[in-house]
This record gives C-alpha cells, sequence and structure tokens, in this order.
C-alpha cells in the first residue's frame, strides 16, 4: 500500500536486531487517517472473505483492528497478555516475543472466541510469526475457523508470512520490508 510503504520510509527508524520503530503514527503517536486508510485496503482484500469476528492482541493490534471492525460493522476481540483473575472460562496460550525475549500468556475468553466463529485477525507487525501462532492455537482451541491474517507491516527477513502461507492461511500485508540490513529499509515494490 502506496502510503504506509511512503510513511514508513519517510518516519521509520531502524534497530539494532531488524527492528523498525514506527512510533511516529503506528506504535506510540498514531495517525487516524491513515489507520482508517490501512482498514480500508484490509476490507477490500478480504471482501470475497466471510468474517463475523476481528480478532488481535494487545495492545498494538487494537487500532487497527477496531477500524476494520468499525468498517465491517462486527464486533472486536482483543486476546489479552495477562490472564485477567475474575474471567472463567479462558483459553490460554503461550507466545514469544522476539521483541522482548521472553515468553508470555495469552488468553481470550470462550464467551467472545466462540465455535464456529470466522475469525480475521489483525495485528501490527508479522515478524517471526509467534503471535500468529498463539493465535492460531487460540482459534483451534475455541473449535473457530481462521479466515484471514492481516498485517499492516511484514518483515518477510523473518519469515514468519512464509510459515503462514505454507498452511493456505490467507495472509494480507500492506508494506512488506526486505531488509533493514546496515540500518536501510527496503520495501518490496
Ligand atoms: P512475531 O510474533 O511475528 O515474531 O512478532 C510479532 C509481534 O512482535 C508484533 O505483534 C509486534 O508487536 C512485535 N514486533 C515484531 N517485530 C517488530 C518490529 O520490527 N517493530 C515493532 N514495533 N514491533 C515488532
Amino acid at each position: 500500500m502506496k502510503a504506509l510503504k511512503e510513511r514508513i520510509l519517510r518516519d521509520g527508524k531502524c534497530f539494532e536486531g531488524g527492528i523498525l520503530k514506527v512510533d511516529n503514527f503506528i506504535n506510540h503517536q498514531m495517525d487516524p487517517i491513515l489507520m482508517k486508510s490501512m482498514a480500508v485496503e484490509f476490507v477490500r482484500r478480504f471482501a470475497s472473505t466471510n468474517i463475523n469476528k476481528v480478532l488481535t492482541i494487545e495492545a498494538s493490534g487494537i487500532a487497527p483492528a477496531i477500524m476494520v471492525g468499525y468498517l465491517l460493522e462486527l464486533p472486536v476481540v482483543f486476546a489479552k497478555k495477562k490472564k485477567p483473575s475474575t474471567m472463567e472460562n479462558m483459553l490460554t496460550t503461550t507466545v514469544y516475543s522476539f521483541t522482548k525475549d521472553r515468553s508470555y500468556d495469552v488468553c481470550v475468553s470462550k464467551d467472545y472466541l466462540c465455535p464456529g466463529d470466522k475469525v480475521l485477525f489483525i495485528d501490527d507487525f508479522l515478524a517471526n510469526g509467534n503471535a500468529a501462532k498463539g493465535i492460531i492455537d487460540l482459534v483451534k482451541k475455541a473449535d473457530a475457523e481462521l479466515v484471514g491474517m492481516g498485517f499492516l507491516i511484514e518483515k518477510s527477513f523473518q519469515h514468519g508470512g512464509d510459515y503462514l502461507r505454507e498452511q493456505n492461511i490467507h495472509v494480507e500485508s500492506l508494506a512488506i520490508i526486505d531488509s533493514l540490513d546496515n540500518c536501510e529499509i527496503k520495501i518490496k515494490e
């Protein structure tokens, strides 16, 4: 998506270990106009897909997911990173975060991820695919169906996208970063 690619090149910053910071418009300050355009693009790309729920993981996925849910007029559920003591009927999985170098539990209530749900997962980044694998596990445990996964930014050099596409999952990424070597951002045309 042209507007996102241009914004990444203008405002994105590279860090050691293949990390791209987009705090200026996605991860800290947010640009709602761009966020809306990205959601419109997801709606276009998943137009032929039968969806009844949008799923994401807190915190950075919530903004794009709610925009998509708003446009599709569908409920948006976010998987939580800490199990609330008051929540019953939980489905849980463990996700390894390479940006934080630790594992954490992700959970969602069976009240909101239900058998037969047709789930579109939306997140900010796809890197090694660990968060996505956790979501696949949660959707399976809920007896729901994962009908697509949409990412604002995919880092193709970390290969999570290869894994998901090999599983025949419909993956859409609005910008694909081929390399961050030498702190130079190379985006797929
Ligand atoms: P994965 O599980 O695919 O390895 O990583 C996905 C998660 O890690 C995303 O939800 C995102 O929060 C975080 N992440 C991975 N790579 C980056 C990055 O380069 N920049 C930022 N800001 N977050 C990232």
